[in-house]
Parts: C-alpha cells; sequence; structure tokens
C-alpha cells in the first residue's frame, strides 16, 4: 500500500520572484481538485490577513467568509490565538540559510511545532476548501525543505524557472539594480537546485516561457504526477477563452489574482526595452544556469 495515500498533497512552486507562479499557480488550481494558496511569506500572507488587505476574491480578508473559516478552523486545533506567533514562527524557520536549516533537529520543540503549525494550516485549507490537493506558491526553497519534513504532507515539488534577463528588467521596473536582482536570480536558482536535488519525492522542473508557449505540455507534466486530466484547462488557454477564476489569494501577483479571466499573455517587453549592455551584464552574472536552463 502506497505510504502516501492518507497524506494530503502539495504542489510546492519553488524559484526566483518574477516568474509567472502566481500564474501557474492558478492555472493548475483551476482543476476542481486543487485549491490555490499563493503565497504563505509571512510578512505577505500573515501581513496582509492582519492588515485586513482584500483578498482574490474581492472581499477584505477578515471578512472573507474562506479565510474566516481556515482562520477560525485552524486557531481551535492549535490554539494559537495570536497570529505574530505563527508569522515570527515562519520568519524564524524560513529566511535562513541552508546550512542553518539542515542543522536544525526536526524534533526540536520549537521547530517540530513550525512543522505541525503549517501543516495543520493547511489541512484547514483542504477542509474549508474540500479540496484534496493544494498549490502553495511561496517560492522559498528552505520552505520547500520544510513542507518536505512534515508528516502528513506528500510534496510534489515544481522548480518554476524564467529567463534572468525578464526577471532582471521587471526588477529593473522597482529600480533595482542589474546586479543586485541578477545575483539574487542566481542565488535563488543555486539554492532551489540545492533542495531539488535533496529532496526524494516527486518533482518537476518548468520553464515559464515553455508554459507560456505551450501550456497542454506543461499542464500534463504536472497531471502526469497526480494522476489528473488538465485538458479541458489547457483548451480554454490555448483557444483564448482564458480560466475563469476567484481566487482566494492573499499573496501573490495581485493583478493576477485579482483578475476574474486568466489568460497566457507572453511578456517579451524587456526584449524591446532592456539594452543591450544590460542584457549582456546580467547574462554573464547569471551565466552558469542560464546555460543550464537554456537562455543562452
Ligand atoms: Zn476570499
Amino acid at each position: 500500500m502506497d505510504k502516501n495515500n492518507d497524506k494530503l498533497k502539495v504542489i510546492y512552486i519553488m524559484g526566483s520572484g518574477h516568474t509567472g507562479s502566481t500564474l501557474l499557480d492558478l492555472c493548475i488550481g483551476a482543476h476542481p481538485k486543487i485549491q490555490s494558496c499563493g503565497e504563505f511569506k509571512p510578512h505577505l500572507f500573515w501581513g496582509n490577513y492582519q492588515k485586513n488587505k482584500l483578498c482574490g476574491c474581492g472581499i477584505s480578508s477578515q471578512s472573507c467568509p474562506f479565510w474566516s473559516q481556515v482562520i477560525n478552523d485552524w486557531k481551535s486545533k492549535t490554539g494559537i490565538y495570536d497570529l505574530n506567533v505563527m508569522k515570527n514562527s515562519q520568519d524564524k524557520f524560513e529566511n535562513i540559510s541552508i546550512n542553518q536549516r539542515i542543522n536544525l533537529d526536526s524534533y526540536e520543540t520549537e521547530f517540530y511545532s513550525y512543522l505541525i503549525y503549517n501543516q495543520e494550516l493547511l489541512y484547514s485549507i483542504s477542509y474549508i476548501s474540500d479540496k484534496p490537493i493544494l498549490v502553495d506558491s511561496t517560492k522559498n526553497s528552505i520552505r520547500a525543505l520544510n513542507l518536505s519534513l512534515m508528516p502528513n504532507i506528500e510534496l510534489i515539488l515544481i522548480h518554476l524557472v524564467r529567463n534572468g534577463n525578464a526577471v532582471t528588467w521587471s526588477n529593473m521596473k522597482k529600480d533595482r539594480s542589474v546586479k543586485s536582482s541578477s545575483k539574487n536570480w542566481l542565488i535563488s536558482n543555486l539554492r532551489s537546485e540545492i533542495v531539488y536535488h535533496k529532496i526524494k519525492t516527486k518533482k518537476l522542473r518548468i520553464r515559464y516561457e515553455d508554459f507560456i508557449n505551450n501550456p497542454t505540455d506543461t499542464l500534463n507534466s504536472i497531471g502526469n504526477l497526480l494522476g489528473l486530466d488538465f485538458s479541458n484547462i489547457s483548451k480554454n488557454l490555448i483557444n483564448g477563452t482564458g480560466i475563469e477564476i476567484n481566487s482566494h489569494l492573499l499573496a501573490g501577483n495581485r493583478k493576477v489574482f485579482s483578475s476574474s479571466n486568466l489568460k497566457l499573455n507572453p511578456d517579451n517587453t524587456w526584449k524591446q526595452k532592456m539594452s543591450y549592455k544590460n542584457r549582456i551584464y546580467s547574462k554573464l552574472l547569471t551565466f552558469p544556469l542560464a546555460i543550464k536552463y537554456g537562455y543562452l
């Protein structure tokens, strides 16, 4: 008997920022058995909830029926009523180096509590949404390692990559330098590479560009890992109908998760607007992995 049969399946999207992870999260979550969760970065997920920011459904997060039920269910199971406890615990055990993380003992009380509280949150989301599979697009590779230790979670790992030039261009629009955003791309993907090889589970590497150009192949690969059929979703993405969504995301790309209809629009602005000098500089800074992912 498969020991994973009774575990909650969590599809985890890992990688650098600006890779289209919210879009992929919602496209996967359009399957009737799957619930999109967006990002659980502590200052965004808990922070947005505490600040009562709008949920993807258009209702303020503390009034959204979905999150009200999830958080109440989770509070009653864990006995945690101060959400800062969870926010601080995630900060402590997710925003650390791989070495620090590997040196943690999963039976150490505080770390074990962190694992169980997070697992309980995922179970509350599954229970309230009535979906047996979740998508978590936090992207932080340390969180992937942590999810792999949660006793009743079956992790399905996706390493999502996107051309470093496109990612750097997105960062440049937010006044970040070519150097820092290229280095960030390299470090995030190097850490993801280490974690990808370390975790023994069902896993897949996806290039954002392949997903945009051929969603059928990408969604079929994900479907094969899960034993699910994504053909209805692929069909609507290809024929331009798009996917109707009513998301309950609190964190991720707000423009994407607040829309009611998802379509795939290749964003190639960087090809027209990014100077050759900046493209070459960024490529030099990211080149070992850029070659591996086929971006040269
Ligand atoms: Zn909502």
